[in-house]
């Protein structure tokens, strides 16, 4: 005869009584295979759960955590098993408080020796067998109402839902958020030709590529056929629109492979931002609808505001991104060199090397533009091989024209501090360029630093056992810990400008440059006062033992010849 299974896990403090419910539950039900586990703490039906899940679970409320355990073990059980519980006497109190804390039934304990026990686990078996039943059902007729059939994306129901939530979640938080609308130029046309089944593979895979494109709290909904609409919340800033909006873009025209056949198709989209366009739903869709026809007007593969003023901002954007792209094969960028003395012994000790963007059209454009832009492209890591090279190059030929002890400090933006090749491009440009490691000086802003302690001071040791020097910059600015500070194998210290600008009328700046350079030397480093500008902020470092000091006070950055013809004359 085949048995019926029945596993129960026994929770109780001590276990003494198993032998007893074992005698009597097999004694009484031979017709079952029962077995029983006993465990002594709540958190071991994880272990239990994952080996087997049993038929029910027995909680024993006749010890000192019996309550305590009941309560634990629902948590850990996430429903499960269902639970019963053995109450020491008619207790009707403590029965209650049970069912409340999520046990299915009871059973008094003097009666287990009769029918009851056995009873009452395999009802609560069944029933929570039978609830567990519908519960799939109705998460199955709640899928069916709510996400599309073909795409498994949110439908438009779900989708005005989500946006009337979140809109609420922004005028609370007074962030930005923008609803995207997009749709597949020509679809109809595309289906007809390549038929409907691969029609619905196309979209199935357009859907997919648009939510990779955003954060699991953002929404993307199929709203008709061809027809695609996003909630992106929590935005700071308007860019980071573009951001989104180019991403999704560049993801829908990479090439389809369907059936070994390469098709691509192109998509635009209109974008609306709450609260400047709207701060009704609706109308926000309805906003980012009249956006999306014009980006259609406007070219494929394209995306329009709804808004004209943040229209103009992302174009400009995106030419500079553009422009940037071709810069350096173009051309247009350059290296500038900012000199740094000792003012304590009236000598020049070396230079910044500083990117510059001379555009034909726009001309100078600021690194504070452009480099942001490079670092969110990952252009960066190029122009930052360039800079690098150039400046080491540089160096050395000054080292040969009799300026030996000079020495070069070059900016490492936070995208290239965390690129893991980082030591070896360094090292391949200085053996390139001949320039002796310990004439260059890598700067790191002390918040790229501070991002990631442990992974600052593991690409820091590559450049120490280099033998390369390395200097905090804009320091103040940070949140630096003193106790990072002390572990992070450091040479120079820069104080950010910000603060030399108060000098030496406003108190606070002057206490904290001073402090800042106690603190450099009492950690034997080196420090450096940037942004100078006047003599009354040199004669105050000067007299509080600054040693190296930067700024237009002495010089502006400046191409290579002009350093030579300025500060390189005598030996050259
Ligand atoms: P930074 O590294 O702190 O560079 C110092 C900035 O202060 C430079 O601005 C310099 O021109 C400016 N400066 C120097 N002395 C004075 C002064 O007396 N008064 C004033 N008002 N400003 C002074 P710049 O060249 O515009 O560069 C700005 C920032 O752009 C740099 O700050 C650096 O973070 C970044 N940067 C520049 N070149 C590069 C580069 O090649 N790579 C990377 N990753 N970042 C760079
Ligand atoms: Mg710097
Ligand atoms: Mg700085």
């Amino acid at each position: 005869m085949i048995k019926n299974k029945f596993t129960i896990v026994w929770l109780d403090d001590d276990g003494e009584s198993l032998g007893h419910i074992n005698k009597i539950l097999n004694e009484n039900y031979a017709n079952y295979n029962i077995k029983i586990v006993h465990i002594d703490e709540p958190e071991k039906i994880v272990m239990q759960l994952e080996k087997n899940v049993p038929e029910a679970i027995l909680v024993s409320l006749d010890s000192e955590h019996g309550i305590g355990n009941l309560q634990k073990l629902n948590k850990y059980a996430d429903d499960e098993s269902p639970i019963v519980v053995l109450t020491p006497e008619a207790d009707a109190e403590m029965a209650i408080s049970a069912l409340k804390y999520g046990a299915q039934d009871y059973v008094i304990k003097e009666h287990i020796a009769t029918d009851s026990l056995f009873r009452s686990l395999r009802y609560a078996h069944e029933i929570h067998q039978l609830t567990g039943k519908l519960k799939k059902n109705s998460n199955i007729q709640q899928h069916l109402i709510f996400y599309d059939q073909l795409t498994d994306l949110p439908n438009r129901q779900l989708f005005f839902d989500r946006l009337f939530q979140s809109l609420a979640l922004a005028k609370r938080t007074g962030n930005l958020l923008a609803v995207l609308y997009l749709d597949i130029n020509k679809f109809k046309l595309i289906n007809d030709a390549i038929g409907h089944r691969a029609g619905d593979m196309i979209l199935k895979n357009v859907a997919s590529r648009l939510n990779s494109c955003i954060r699991e709290s953002d929404t993307v909904a199929r709203m008709g056929s061809d027809e695609f609409a996003f909630i992106i919340t929590d935005i700071t800033d308007e860019k980071d629109i573009i951001h989104i909006a180019q991403k999704i873009i560049s993801n829908v025209a990479q090439p389809i492979v369907l059936s070994g056949n390469k098709d691509s198709v192109t998509a635009c989209l209109g974008i609306s931002v709450f609260p400047t366009d709207s701060e009704d739903a609706e109308i926000l869709v309805r906003n980012a609808e009249l956006a999306h026809q014009r980006a259609k007007v406007h070219a494929v593969n394209s995306f329009q505001f709804f808004n004209a003023r943040l229209d103009k901002k992302a174009v400009e954007r995106i030419e500079l991104e553009q422009n940037l792209r071709f810069a350096l094969a173009n051309g247009e960028l350059d290296v500038y060199y900012q000199p740094q003395f000792n003012i304590q012994q009236n000598k020049l000790v070396g230079f910044e090397a500083l990117m510059r963007w001379i555009h034909p059209q726009h001309g100078f454009i600021s690194p504070a533009t452009f480099i942001p832009i490079a670092e969110e492209t990952g252009l960066i890591i190029e122009l930052g091989k360039f800079v690098l090279n150039a400046a080491c190059k540089q160096m050395h030929s000054w080292h040969k024209s009799g300026y030996g002890d000079l020495r070069i400090a070059v900016n490492l933006s936070a995208r290239q501090f965390r690129d893991e090749s980082l030591p070896k491009i360094v090292k391949t440009v200085l053996r390139n360029t001949k320039l002796e490691p310990q004439f260059l000086e890598l700067e790191i802003t002390e918040s790229n630093a501070m991002d990631s302690v442990e992974h600052s001071i593991a690409m820091l040791s590559h450049f120490i056992d280099m033998n390369v020097r390395l200097s905090l910059d804009d320091f103040g600015t940070g949140y630096s810990s003193l106790s990072y500070l002390k572990r992070f194998p450091i040479h120079t210290l820069k104080i950010d400008r910000s603060f030399i600008r108060g000098i030496p009328e406003n108190k606070q700046d002057c206490s904290i440059t001073t402090a800042i350079i106690a603190l450099a030397k009492n950690m034997e480093m080196e420090v450096v006062a940037e942004g100078v500008e006047e003599k009354k902020q040199l004669d105050f470092l000067k007299r509080h033992d600054c040693e190296i000091v930067q700024g237009f006070y002495f010089s502006k950055p400046l191409p290579g010849r002009e350093i030579e013809a300025k500060f390189l004359q005598k030996k050259g």
